[in-house]
Protein backbone atom coordinates (compact mmCIF):
# COMPACT_ATOMS: atom_id res chain seq x y z
CA UNK A 1 0.00 0.00 0.00
CA UNK A 2 2.74 2.50 -0.19
CA UNK A 3 1.11 3.91 -3.04
CA UNK A 4 -1.66 4.64 -0.86
CA UNK A 5 -0.73 7.80 1.90
CA UNK A 6 -3.23 8.54 4.54
CA UNK A 7 -2.83 12.51 4.56
CA UNK A 8 -5.41 12.98 6.99
CA UNK A 9 -8.09 11.14 8.65
CA UNK A 10 -10.48 9.72 5.81
CA UNK A 11 -8.05 11.39 3.10
CA UNK A 12 -5.91 9.20 1.14
CA UNK A 13 -3.28 10.10 -1.54
CA UNK A 14 -2.62 7.77 -4.30
CA UNK A 15 0.92 9.14 -5.68
CA UNK A 16 1.83 9.38 -9.23
CA UNK A 17 3.19 11.85 -11.70
CA UNK A 18 -0.36 13.15 -11.32
CA UNK A 19 -1.54 12.44 -7.60
CA UNK A 20 -4.80 11.54 -6.76
CA UNK A 21 -6.58 12.11 -3.98
CA UNK A 22 -9.35 10.11 -2.40
CA UNK A 23 -12.30 11.27 0.39
CA UNK A 24 -13.39 8.61 1.83
CA UNK A 25 -16.69 9.34 3.93
CA UNK A 26 -20.15 7.58 3.50
CA UNK A 27 -19.53 7.96 -0.22
CA UNK A 28 -16.35 8.22 -2.06
CA UNK A 29 -15.01 11.43 -3.78
CA UNK A 30 -12.11 11.10 -6.25
CA UNK A 31 -9.89 14.44 -6.87
CA UNK A 32 -8.39 14.31 -10.22
CA UNK A 33 -7.86 10.89 -12.12
CA UNK A 34 -4.19 11.04 -14.07
CA UNK A 35 -3.92 10.11 -17.18
CA UNK A 36 -6.29 7.32 -19.40
CA UNK A 37 -5.62 3.68 -18.14
CA UNK A 38 -4.85 5.10 -14.21
CA UNK A 39 -8.33 4.41 -13.85
CA UNK A 40 -7.03 0.74 -12.83
CA UNK A 41 -4.87 1.77 -10.05
CA UNK A 42 -7.86 3.94 -8.54
CA UNK A 43 -9.79 1.71 -8.11
CA UNK A 44 -7.07 -0.58 -7.15
CA UNK A 45 -6.63 2.09 -4.03
CA UNK A 46 -10.29 2.08 -3.87
CA UNK A 47 -10.29 -2.01 -3.18
CA UNK A 48 -7.52 -1.65 -0.99
CA UNK A 49 -9.32 0.93 1.31
CA UNK A 50 -12.34 -1.96 1.65
CA UNK A 51 -14.64 0.28 -0.55
CA UNK A 52 -16.17 -0.62 -4.44
CA UNK A 53 -16.18 1.52 -7.37
CA UNK A 54 -20.14 1.95 -6.86
CA UNK A 55 -19.68 4.19 -3.88
CA UNK A 56 -18.07 6.71 -5.84
CA UNK A 57 -20.21 9.58 -5.98
CA UNK A 58 -18.09 12.60 -7.58
CA UNK A 59 -15.23 12.88 -9.31
CA UNK A 60 -13.54 16.33 -9.13
CA UNK A 61 -11.67 17.50 -11.43
CA UNK A 62 -9.29 20.27 -10.99
CA UNK A 63 -8.54 21.86 -14.58
CA UNK A 64 -9.11 19.64 -18.25
CA UNK A 65 -5.33 18.84 -18.44
CA UNK A 66 -5.05 15.02 -20.17
CA UNK A 67 -2.50 14.18 -16.69
CA UNK A 68 -6.12 15.11 -14.38
CA UNK A 69 -8.99 14.14 -16.81
CA UNK A 70 -7.72 11.67 -18.95
CA UNK A 71 -9.04 9.10 -17.04
CA UNK A 72 -12.30 10.66 -15.92
CA UNK A 73 -14.62 9.18 -18.65
CA UNK A 74 -13.21 5.09 -18.15
CA UNK A 75 -13.76 6.03 -14.24
CA UNK A 76 -17.04 7.65 -14.68
CA UNK A 77 -18.46 4.62 -16.61
CA UNK A 78 -17.08 1.92 -14.44
CA UNK A 79 -18.38 3.97 -11.19
CA UNK A 80 -21.71 5.53 -12.14
CA UNK A 81 -19.87 8.44 -10.63
CA UNK A 82 -20.56 12.43 -12.16
CA UNK A 83 -17.61 13.94 -13.54
CA UNK A 84 -17.47 17.84 -11.63
CA UNK A 85 -15.67 20.35 -13.04
CA UNK A 86 -15.76 24.72 -13.12
CA UNK A 87 -17.96 25.74 -15.85
CA UNK A 88 -14.50 27.36 -17.98
CA UNK A 89 -13.08 23.90 -18.38
CA UNK A 90 -16.39 22.09 -19.64
CA UNK A 91 -15.79 22.85 -23.48
CA UNK A 92 -12.34 21.84 -23.04
CA UNK A 93 -13.27 18.46 -21.03
CA UNK A 94 -15.71 17.88 -23.64
CA UNK A 95 -13.72 18.15 -26.47
CA UNK A 96 -15.33 21.04 -28.43
CA UNK A 97 -12.41 23.24 -27.80
CA UNK A 98 -8.08 22.56 -28.10
CA UNK A 99 -6.59 21.89 -24.40
CA UNK A 100 -4.75 25.24 -23.37
CA UNK A 101 -1.31 24.38 -23.15
CA UNK A 102 1.89 26.71 -22.69
CA UNK A 103 4.85 26.58 -20.89
CA UNK A 104 6.39 29.22 -19.20
CA UNK A 105 9.35 29.85 -16.70
CA UNK A 106 6.70 31.33 -14.16
CA UNK A 107 9.13 32.74 -12.23
CA UNK A 108 10.76 34.84 -15.03
CA UNK A 109 7.46 35.15 -17.02
CA UNK A 110 8.59 33.68 -20.29
CA UNK A 111 6.97 31.23 -22.83
CA UNK A 112 8.38 28.94 -24.65
CA UNK A 113 5.86 28.69 -27.79
CA UNK A 114 7.88 26.24 -29.61
CA UNK A 115 8.41 23.40 -27.16
CA UNK A 116 4.67 24.17 -26.81
CA UNK A 117 3.94 23.89 -30.47
CA UNK A 118 5.79 20.63 -30.75
CA UNK A 119 4.04 19.20 -27.82
CA UNK A 120 0.57 20.27 -28.87
CA UNK A 121 -0.42 17.38 -30.99
CA UNK A 122 0.50 14.79 -28.83
CA UNK A 123 -1.22 16.88 -25.93
CA UNK A 124 -4.82 17.23 -27.92
CA UNK A 125 -4.85 13.46 -29.26
CA UNK A 126 -4.43 11.94 -25.78
CA UNK A 127 -6.59 14.65 -24.24
CA UNK A 128 -9.39 13.63 -27.22
CA UNK A 129 -8.85 10.25 -26.46
CA UNK A 130 -9.82 10.97 -22.95
CA UNK A 131 -12.42 13.25 -23.18
CA UNK A 132 -14.85 13.03 -20.73
CA UNK A 133 -18.48 14.80 -20.32
CA UNK A 134 -18.91 16.64 -17.32
CA UNK A 135 -22.57 15.69 -15.47
CA UNK A 136 -22.17 18.94 -13.27
CA UNK A 137 -20.07 22.73 -14.10
CA UNK A 138 -18.89 24.36 -11.31
CA UNK A 139 -19.16 27.59 -10.07
CA UNK A 140 -16.83 29.73 -7.59
CA UNK A 141 -17.81 29.68 -4.41
CA UNK A 142 -20.07 26.97 -4.23
CA UNK A 143 -19.43 24.07 -1.59
CA UNK A 144 -19.75 20.58 -1.78
CA UNK A 145 -20.60 17.96 1.16
CA UNK A 146 -17.12 16.04 1.45
CA UNK A 147 -15.02 17.20 4.74
CA UNK A 148 -17.66 19.10 6.54
CA UNK A 149 -17.82 21.46 3.41
CA UNK A 150 -15.56 21.90 0.43
CA UNK A 151 -15.57 24.77 -0.83
CA UNK A 152 -14.65 25.61 -5.28
CA UNK A 153 -12.27 28.81 -5.16
CA UNK A 154 -11.60 29.65 -9.04
CA UNK A 155 -8.19 30.63 -9.46
CA UNK A 156 -7.21 30.91 -13.29
CA UNK A 157 -3.81 31.20 -14.44
CA UNK A 158 -2.72 27.87 -14.84
CA UNK A 159 -5.79 27.63 -17.33
CA UNK A 160 -8.69 29.80 -17.28
CA UNK A 161 -11.36 27.56 -15.09
CA UNK A 162 -8.29 26.29 -13.01
CA UNK A 163 -9.90 25.15 -9.55
CA UNK A 164 -8.75 24.04 -5.70
CA UNK A 165 -10.83 22.84 -3.39
CA UNK A 166 -10.54 24.06 0.24
CA UNK A 167 -12.17 22.62 3.52
CA UNK A 168 -11.85 25.23 5.90
CA UNK A 169 -13.14 22.57 9.15
CA UNK A 170 -9.93 20.36 8.07
CA UNK A 171 -8.04 23.53 7.27
CA UNK A 172 -6.87 21.17 3.98
CA UNK A 173 -6.34 22.59 0.75
CA UNK A 174 -6.60 20.56 -2.37
CA UNK A 175 -4.28 22.77 -4.72
CA UNK A 176 -4.20 21.26 -7.85
CA UNK A 177 -2.01 22.60 -10.42
CA UNK A 178 -1.94 26.31 -8.33
CA UNK A 179 1.07 25.40 -7.94
CA UNK A 180 3.47 22.66 -7.98
CA UNK A 181 6.20 20.87 -5.66
CA UNK A 182 8.42 18.82 -7.86
CA UNK A 183 11.27 17.43 -6.11
CA UNK A 184 9.80 19.35 -2.71
CA UNK A 185 10.80 22.82 -4.49
CA UNK A 186 7.35 25.07 -4.13
CA UNK A 187 6.68 26.83 -7.28
CA UNK A 188 4.23 28.74 -9.70
CA UNK A 189 3.02 25.79 -12.54
CA UNK A 190 5.25 25.63 -15.25
CA UNK A 191 2.69 25.37 -17.87
CA UNK A 192 0.23 28.29 -17.55
CA UNK A 193 -2.62 30.04 -19.65
CA UNK A 194 -1.80 33.58 -17.94
CA UNK A 195 1.32 33.91 -15.49
CA UNK A 196 -0.08 37.04 -13.91
CA UNK A 197 -2.95 35.71 -13.31
CA UNK A 198 -1.30 32.77 -11.66
CA UNK A 199 0.53 35.14 -9.61
CA UNK A 200 -2.75 36.41 -8.49
CA UNK A 201 -4.34 33.34 -7.42
CA UNK A 202 -1.57 32.31 -5.27
CA UNK A 203 -2.30 35.72 -3.92
CA UNK A 204 -5.90 34.66 -3.23
CA UNK A 205 -4.61 31.18 -1.71
CA UNK A 206 -2.38 32.57 0.72
CA UNK A 207 -5.25 34.64 2.27
CA UNK A 208 -6.61 31.43 3.56
CA UNK A 209 -6.25 29.91 6.87
CA UNK A 210 -4.81 25.92 5.95
CA UNK A 211 -2.37 23.21 7.64
CA UNK A 212 -2.15 21.36 5.05
CA UNK A 213 -1.69 21.50 1.20
CA UNK A 214 -2.58 18.56 -1.28
CA UNK A 215 -0.45 19.29 -4.60
CA UNK A 216 -1.06 17.32 -7.97
CA UNK A 217 2.65 17.38 -9.01
CA UNK A 218 5.33 16.44 -6.22
CA UNK A 219 5.03 15.53 -2.39
CA UNK A 220 1.93 16.99 -0.23
CA UNK A 221 2.85 19.91 2.27
CA UNK A 222 1.78 18.50 5.68
CA UNK A 223 2.40 21.81 8.07
CA UNK A 224 2.07 25.44 8.06
CA UNK A 225 0.82 25.32 4.54
CA UNK A 226 -0.16 28.87 4.35
CA UNK A 227 2.33 29.98 5.19
CA UNK A 228 4.38 28.63 2.43
CA UNK A 229 2.08 29.50 -0.07
CA UNK A 230 2.07 33.00 1.68
CA UNK A 231 6.40 32.91 1.04
CA UNK A 232 5.58 32.20 -2.51
CA UNK A 233 2.95 34.47 -2.88
CA UNK A 234 5.66 37.49 -1.71
CA UNK A 235 8.67 35.82 -3.76
CA UNK A 236 6.41 35.97 -6.67
CA UNK A 237 5.59 39.57 -6.21
CA UNK A 238 9.18 40.98 -5.40
CA UNK A 239 9.73 39.20 -9.19
CA UNK A 240 6.89 40.92 -10.73
CA UNK A 241 7.80 44.30 -9.09
CA UNK A 242 11.61 44.00 -10.12
CA UNK A 243 10.22 43.26 -13.78
CA UNK A 244 8.29 46.13 -13.57
ZN1 LIG B 1 -2.26 21.31 -15.89
ZN1 LIG C 1 -0.78 18.40 -14.28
Amino acid sequence: MNHLLELSPNVYMIKGFTNVFVIAEETLTVIDTGIRGNEKRILKAIGELGRSPSEIENIIITHHHVDHVGAASRLSQLSGAKVCAHKDEVPYINGELQPLFFFHLSDLGICFWPLANMIWPFLTGRAKAGAAGVDVPLEDGQVLPPLGGLKVIHIPGHTPGTVCFYSPQRRLLFAGCAVQNWFGRLSLPHFSWDVDKTGESVRKLAKLDFEIMCIAHGPPILHDAAQRIGELSDKVQVIRAERG
